[in-house]
């Protein structure tokens, strides 16, 4: 069951809003082994790459399609790092509806690009950073025909809020900590938002990249948050927590996720769990690290951090010789 037909009666749709789904949400919690015994407390990875296209934009995307479609829209725009384009073009295509999508040039991982290009949107690379495409794209909204699908979208919130209900049902009360990357601060809100809604409250930990401009990590590779404002109201709050952190602690945790515990997610998933070095945890509390985006969507930046394969005649010698050395 899809995200709109799962949580209806917590989301702005009525009888008019199409169901529009790829099978999005109801994505796995799983537990950490080898983490939660460093960190001394109770790990659960909250697995978002799971979702349709591979991020967590799949959540939200499916509501603010759905209510394009049913506003009249007749094409849907994003501005883009790579994932909202994925998922957007994905949706789109669902829905019958053209999207465009706008890049910065040269600064979106392949794999993502080839997503969107694959379903059949028009990506257009953008002379500029992503503050700027985001800017044009919601001019282009202003004067209608086209319904922009950032996160600046109230609907795409409510789709992703929708994250925060599955966590407390699948652990089976509110977890202690959330931590997750900052890149524009849409999650973060969506977060708050739906734990708000559920009476929770927790400590939410949004891992932002000090070098917001020039991060390794693409998807939260963001000089401008959109959601600033919110974020740093949930701040003032005490109702969210932001550390930053170095690229190198971005990718010592994404090597440490990947060879300790197995799992592939993108470099800029693994921001929550460096953050989490930053603070405090209490000793057997139970923290939620919220992955969001897969691997496959950055083979680039394996490239970078892992060793290359090695080339072998096929002999068992030669296998042992690289192997035992
Ligand atoms: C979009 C994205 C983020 C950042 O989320 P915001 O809502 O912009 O803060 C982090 N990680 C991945 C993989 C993403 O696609």
């Amino acid at each position: 069951m899809g995200v709109i037909a799962r949580w209806r009666d917590r989301l702005p749709v009525g009888p008019a809003t199409p169901e529009l789904t790829l099978g999005e949400g109801g994505t796995p919690l799983v537990r950490s082994e080898r983490l939660s015994e460093r960190l001394g407390v109770e790990l659960w990875f909250k697995f978002e790459d799971a979702n349709p296209t591979g991020s967590f934009k799949d959540r939200g995307m499916c509501v603010a399609v759905a209510k394009a479609v049913e506003d009249g829209a007749e094409g849907v725009v994003c501005a883009s790092t790579g994932n909202t384009a994925a998922s957007a073009a994905a949706y789109a295509a669902r829905a019958g509806l053209p999207a465009v999508v706008l890049t910065p040039v040269g600064a979106i991982a392949a794999p993502k690009q080839a997503q969107a290009r694959a379903v059949g949107a028009r990506v257009l690379e953008v002379r500029g950073t992503f503050d700027e495409a985001l800017r044009s794209c919601q001019e282009l909204s202003d004067r209608g025909t086209f319904a922009l699908v950032n996160s600046l979208n109230p609907h795409r919130i409510e789709g992703q809020k929708t994250a925060a209900f599955e966590v407390i049902e699948q652990l089976g009360r509110v977890p202690d900590v959330l931590a997750l990357p900052y890149g524009g601060g849409g999650n973060i809100t969506a977060y708050a938002k739906g734990f708000a809604e559920e009476g929770a409250t927790l400590r939410l930990i949004g891992g932002q990249a000090s070098e917001r401009a020039h991060t390794i990590a693409s998807a939260i590779r963001i000089a401008e948050p959109a959601h600033a404002h919110e974020v740093a109201a949930l701040v003032a709050d005490g109702r969210a927590e932001l550390v930053s952190v170095r690229d190198e602690e971005i990718t010592d945790a994404w090597l440490e996720i990947a060879s300790r515990e197995g799992v592939f997610c993108e470099p800029s998933s693994a921001a929550g769990l460096a953050a989490l070095a930053h603070i405090t945890l209490v000793p057997g509390t139970t923290v939620v690290c919220v992955l969001t985006g897969h691997g496959l969507k950055d083979t680039a930046a394996v490239d970078v951090l892992t060793a290359g394969a090695t080339l072998v005649e096929p002999t068992v010698e030669a296998i042992l010789a690289e192997v035992c050395s």
